[in-house]
């Protein structure tokens, strides 16, 4: 399964048009996402992060019924990945408002300890918002007109004859210097794990 239409504004939705929680939920069980890269981390009693979506909404995550570090640390942020300068995929996100104006609207994930991460279905893209989007809307140019073909070079060759990227196993090249080229002056430094964070969410 690809990567659901990055381009398409009704599957990745922003803050501003994920369905509050105030509204009766959606009829549609068709599935969308609310994409945005992590900002800042202000945990202080609950854990707390501050996130940028597709149109630099700034929103802030938060779990209900987890506690933050040093109290209880319920989050383990850094075991997750959960850090500044990567994203989170939340699927069928629903926002809460704020009632003051001063403060920032919110996403709130609900269930203990054992049981937030399947609620909410939350997963870590470790890659800066651009690259991630990036990745999502050549990701046939990526994965399906990459194989048979260099990654670096675009030499076309038998799909055993190319060595396959070892870190997401999902680009190939010709020779070791196109992959080390690859990797440096191609950028695939910065999309590697991206790639292969999607091929782990939608195999
Ligand atoms: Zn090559
Ligand atoms: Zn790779």
């Amino acid at each position: 399964m690809p990567p659901p239409d990055f381009t398409s504004p009704l599957t990745f939705k922003t803050f501003n048009t994920i369905p509050s929680t105030a509204a009766s939920p959606p009829p549609s069980s068709e599935t969308y996402y609310l994409l945005a890269e992590i900002k800042e981390n202000l945990s202080l009693t609950r854990p707390t992060l501050i996130c940028s979506d597709l149109s630099s909404t700034s929103f802030a995550l938060t779990w209900s019924d987890l506690h933050a570090s040093p109290h209880a640390s319920d989050v383990d942020f850094k075991a997750l990945g959960l850090k500044k300068g990567n994203c989170v995929l939340l699927p069928n996100a629903r926002r809460t408002d704020s009632s003051d104006e001063v403060k920032q609207g919110k996403v709130v994930i609900p269930g203990g300890k054992d049981e937030w991460q399947g609620k909410s279905g939350l997963r870590v893209i470790p890659g800066k918002l651009e690259k991630v989007v990036e990745v999502g809307q050549d990701w046939e140019f990526v994965i399906e007109e990459g194989e048979g073909k260099c990654g670096n070079c675009g030499k076309e060759g038998r799909e055993e004859e190319l060595a396959k990227c070892t870190g997401c196993r999902g680009v190939g090249y010709c020779s070791k210097e196109c992959q080390v080229k690859g990797w440096t002056e191609g950028g695939h430094k910065s999309t590697c794990k991206i790639i292969k964070t999607f091929k782990e969410i939608w195999p």
